[in-house]
């Protein structure tokens, strides 16, 4: 429960490693939960220097030359689409995927200090106060981004030291997180697109790869319905220019109005709680009580 004493709003913080990570994991839910007067802060890790420019309207010269500014912009926009109260910067370079040069970056996330970028985390967190933590899960077979393996990292280190009040007092009074979730992408969502894609007569970008992926379906403990916010997904995703075409048939193969309706759910897995739950939940609020502030529920 949030304790009386606990003022203002409910609040959450998702830590993501790149610009558009924020619009393709967990941005529904955002975006309804800052509906409802929760202050919902990002802590975005890297810059997305290394990301390759994946939308050919935008592959320019200019673009190229100031592509940290320019993403830096495009996350702005989205987050605020998303109804995110502020993003924060954790400050590192983007490391790349495997094989990149990029990789050997000393100012890269994957090669920085790991006590460092903790730190940094811990002192956001005790500032912040979330009651809710977003972050990436501790098995990623499927897009194995060192940046995004270290966002867990990092992450769930960093909410066992805000909690202890014997690490870094510098940086605060401990806090202790109330809920911690690692986003899925699960196989149900997959399976879902491509049958109505083909329904529709419609070509699907999914192939074999996809469906013999090691899914984890099975632990998904929360699913949130998040069709209500399809509008604003897409308008955040569609921020990130650089990154996403607007005819992208990964992400908009379907039809607005079919897209927002089928498998309309974000799901995560609750990885701890400090307060009673049921499960499964539908809502990153169940178990959190509010007696000032945003109402909950
Ligand atoms: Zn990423």
């Amino acid at each position: 429960m949030i304790d009386d004493e606990d003022e203002g709003p409910v609040r959450l913080l998702s830590v993501h490693a790149h610009p558009d990570d924020e619009s393709s994991k967990g941005a529904g839910t955002v975006a309804l939960l800052s509906d409802r007067g929760v202050r919902c802060v990002l802590v975005c890790c890297t810059g997305g220097e290394v990301g390759d420019i994946l939308n050919p309207a935008m592959d320019t010269d200019e673009v190229k030359a100031d592509i940290a500014a320019v993403r830096r912009r495009e996350l702005a926009r989205a987050a605020e689409i998303l109804g995110y109260a502020e993003v924060l910067w954790l400050g590192y370079r983007d490391s790349g995927m495997p094989g990149m040069e990029e990789n050997e970056h000393p100012g890269n996330f994957a090669n920085a200090p790991f006590d460092d970028a903790v730190a940094r985390l811990v002192a956001i967190i005790r500032r912040e106060r979330p009651h809710v933590v977003l972050t990436y899960p501790d098995i990623q077979d499927g897009y194995a981004h060192p940046d995004h393996l270290r966002v867990h990292d990092v992450t769930i280190a960093a909410v066992r030291v805000a909690a202890d009040s014997a690490q870094l007092s510098w940086a605060g009074p401990r806090w202790d997180v109330s809920k911690l979730y690692y986003s899925m992408w699960s196989r149900a969502r997959v399976v879902a697109t491509h049958d109505k894609l083909l329904e529709l007569g419609l070509e699907s970008p999914y192939d074999e790869v996809w469906f013999t992926r090691p899914w984890q379906d099975f632990r998904i403990t929360t699913s949130v319905d998040v069709g209500a916010a399809y509008d604003r997904k897409k308008a955040a995703l569609l921020a990130h220019a650089t990154q996403i075409a607007p005819d992208s048939p990964f992400w908009f193969a379907l039809p607005d109005d079919v897209a927002a309706t089928v498998h309309p759910f974000e799901e995560y897995h609750l990885a701890r709680s400090t307060v009673p739950v049921e499960l499964p939940e539908t809502d990153l609020l169940a178990g959190l009580r509010a007696t000032t502030g945003a109402t909950v529920g």
